[in-house]
């Protein structure tokens, strides 16, 4: 954890609240700084590593809700979405895109009798 703003007493309510929102299973990489009076707020929020995009980033949206509600001396909070900790690897792998593994399994699926055929397919990456 880095500090390069907030009070050792303003980190603990700012990781209280954090850990206390519904859907985040751990955080990492919190950074504050300070802006005047007030903190800006940097953290990676982990969420369940099958949610959607959409629930995991309202639950960054709800972090952010909370902490602006419950700190009035915070002006702003940025969040990142984690769907797996990559708080010990920060070698950021590019896998290939959507299009690119759609292509490869359309490849790998031709000549194949597909009953019922594919209308919807999920990515995972870990
Ligand atoms: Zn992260």
């Amino acid at each position: 954890m880095v500090d390069t703003g907030a009070t050792a007493e303003q980190l603990e309510e700012i990781t209280n609240t954090i850990a206390g929102v519904e859907g985040v299973e751990a955080y990492h990489d919190l950074r504050t700084r300070r802006m005047g009076q007030r903190l800006l707020v940097e953290v990676h929020v982990l969420v369940g590593s099958q949610v959607t995009v959409s629930e995991g980033h309202m639950t960054g949206d709800r972090a952010r809700a909370d902490l602006m509600r419950n700190h009035p001396y915070i002006s702003e909070v940025l969040f990142h979405v984690d769907p797996e900790d990559d708080a010990s690897h920060h070698e950021k792998t590019i896998l290939p895109s959507r299009e690119e593994l759609l292509r490869r399994l359309e490849q790998r699926w031709q000549g194949l009798d597909m009953e019922p055929p594919v209308e919807r397919v999920n990515f995972h990456y870990l």
